[in-house]
């Protein structure tokens, strides 16, 4: 059975598509079979694993608009069980499609066509843009669960509530199934006392959401590593940058912590 996790936080740069790419890649290390479906219109999950405009023609816009099944999208990548589905920017024009169409049943067109490849894969992870929109409503109600990542700065917690009414109502409406997995913080600096401040807040209201890396029996925090902003622009993942980096780690104990669990 594949598992579908959306990554999704209406904030940008909070570290969504670092943790979508570098989840992707270290569960596909542990040799399971993923894929990543990379919805948001900048494309940076595609581009982060090498993928430029020129290397494919298709994409998750002509999936979405019914034009291309999903399978015809589906890029390999330098990891043997990692694919992707990249994204591009005429994923913008996608919301406005859906509207002046008034396409029915709108919400559930990107689970309608993961569920004609979802057996092909042991997980499947989709980024999504920051906003809370068309597209993160398909990610979320195509998702069996989602991971909310948190960054260890100034106003981390604000939106959040936005963000878990979002779900709350999906959960009511569209996809009683979903989850929280959990969240994840992200760019956590230990020199930074705002950091541990974030990190305590997540503590005191989300102490059974955090992920736990069951070796070290410690909450797994995604350090602020320069390495996790190099590897994109390398088009790899950080466990085939720098695998001993403080980034590749976490990231790999997240996935741990995911398989065990
Ligand atoms: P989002 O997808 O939520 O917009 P990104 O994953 O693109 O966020 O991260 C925003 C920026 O921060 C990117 O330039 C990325 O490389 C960088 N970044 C993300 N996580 C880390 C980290 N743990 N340490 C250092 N830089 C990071
Ligand atoms: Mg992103």
């Amino acid at each position: 059975m594949s598992e579908i996790i959306a990554i999704a936080n209406q904030k940008g740069g909070v570290g969504k598509t670092t943790t979508a790419i570098n989840l992707a890649a270290s569960l596909a290390v542990a040799e399971k079979r993923v894929l990543l479906i990379d919805i948001d219109p900048q494309a940076n999950a595609t581009t982060g694993l090498g993928f430029h405009r020129s290397d494919y023609e298709y994409n998750i816009y002509h999936v979405l608009i019914g034009r291309k099944r999903l399978s015809q999208v589906i890029l390999e990548t330098s990891l043997s069980t990692l694919h992707v589905a990249p994204s591009n920017i005429g994923l913008v024009g996608v919301e406005k499609e859906f509207y002046d169409n008034n396409t029915k049943g709108r919400e559930l067109i990107l689970k309608t066509k993961i569920e004609e490849i979802k057996d092909q894969y042991d997980y499947i992870i989709i980024d999504s843009p920051p906003a809370l929109g068309s597209i993160t409503i398909n990610a979320l109600s195509a998702a069996n669960s989602v991971i909310i990542p948190i960054q260890c700065e100034f106003f981390a917690l604000e939106g959040l509530a936005q963000l878990l009414n979002t779900v709350k109502l999906i959960k009511k409406t569209i996809n009683p199934t979903l989850e929280i997995k959990g969240f994840l913080p992200t760019m956590y600096s230990t020199q930074n006392n705002l950091s541990k401040q974030v990190f305590a807040d997540l503590k005191e209201h989300f102490k059974s959401k955090l992920f736990v890396d069951k070796e070290s029996a410690s909450y797994v925090v995604i350090p602020r590593n320069i390495k996790l902003a190099e590897s994109p622009s390398f088009g790899k993942p950080i466990i085939l940058y720098d695998v001993e980096s403080p980034g590749s780690k976490a990231y790999q104990n997240l996935a741990n912590s995911i398989l065990v669990s």
